[in-house]
């Protein structure tokens, strides 16, 4: 999984899930560097992790931020700026899309999901090869509910008859 940083999107929490279950990696507003990418090729490769769950959220602080820099030319400083920067080309589609800020938090979860493939040739090679399926889901924190927002490859059952 790989999720926004927030407190309150604890993956094992929210799905209900024990220590030796999910493989976790998150940064705020999800946004990819190479480590993060190498976590993951690390969890379908090595771990053998077959699904890979964007998980991000509504009020994100780090889309929010992103929002302020793009609509009222707030900035940050420090490296929380190049969090801020991962986010803002999200923005700036959906703005571009004639999508309202109602729309950001979906839009960066797309936004994400296809980076990720786009960047990472192993991913997108596992997929492409049916192992492994990527979905991006948009947490819903008041309801404490997931929805998909979009997927990638066969995101169905394995077929143990293997027809
Ligand atoms: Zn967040």
């Amino acid at each position: 999984m790989l999720g926004c940083s927030d407190s309150r999107l604890a993956a094992e929490i929210i799905f209900d899930q024990g220590l030796g279950d999910l493989f976790v990696v998150r940064t705020a507003g999800h946004v990819l560097g190479s480590e993060v990418l190498g976590s993951v090729e690390y969890a379908t490769s090595v771990l053998g992790a077959r699904l890979v769950v964007l998980l991000g959220h509504d009020s994100c602080g780090a889309v929010a931020a992103a929002r302020a820099a793009v609509e009222d030319g707030l900035s940050v400083g420090g490296f929380v700026r190049d969090v801020v920067e991962r986010v803002t080309p999200s923005i700036l589609a959906a703005r571009a899309a004639g999508l309202t800020s109602a729309s950001d938090v979906d839009e960066h979860i797309r936004h994400t999901v296809d980076l990720l493939l786009d960047r990472s040739r192993r991913l997108s090679e596992q997929v492409e090869a049916g192992e492994v399926a990527v979905v991006g889901l948009g947490y819903q924190l008041a309801e404490g509910t997931a929805r998909l927002v979009t997927s990638r490859g066969d995101i169905t059952e394995e077929d143990e008859t293997g027809s």
